[in-house]
């Protein structure tokens, strides 16, 4: 078990102070997204929108301090044009211990 002090022992964690925990985040490279909405359908976090017109359409992620992405990759899976993939895996190490499972991969494929 990690060692956490008094302080932070009587702290109630909080998941929106970026000072306590690292959210997912993705990188959406704007050349191969089409703006199809399949990503935003997926993301059980809510963190993505659809903006702009024709050609101009695409995804972004949605800005805030700390992102509600869960980093499950369901948008790298669903996105058929490879254009989105998550670049930073959530972290709340300091209340909880942190699984490594290797390298990010799609949950499936289709
Ligand atoms: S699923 Fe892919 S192509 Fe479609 S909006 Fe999302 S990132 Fe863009
Ligand atoms: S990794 Fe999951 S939570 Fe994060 S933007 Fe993609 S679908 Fe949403």
């Amino acid at each position: 078990m990690a060692f956490l002090s008094f302080k932070e022992r009587m702290t109630i964690p909080t998941y929106d102070d970026p000072e306590r925990c690292t959210s997912g985040h993705v990188v959406i490279d704007h050349d191969k997204c089409n703006g199809c909405g399949n990503c935003v359908l997926i993301c059980p976090g809510a963190s993505l929108y659809v903006a702009g017109v024709g050609k101009d359409k695409k995804a972004y992620m949605i800005d805030k301090p700390v992102p509600d992405c869960l980093s499950c990759n369901d948008c790298m899976a669903m996105c058929k044009r490879g254009a989105i993939k998550v670049n930073v895996i959530y972290d709340f190490g300091g209340f909880y211990k942190v699984l490594h499972r290797g390298e990010l991969a799609p949950p499936r494929n289709f």
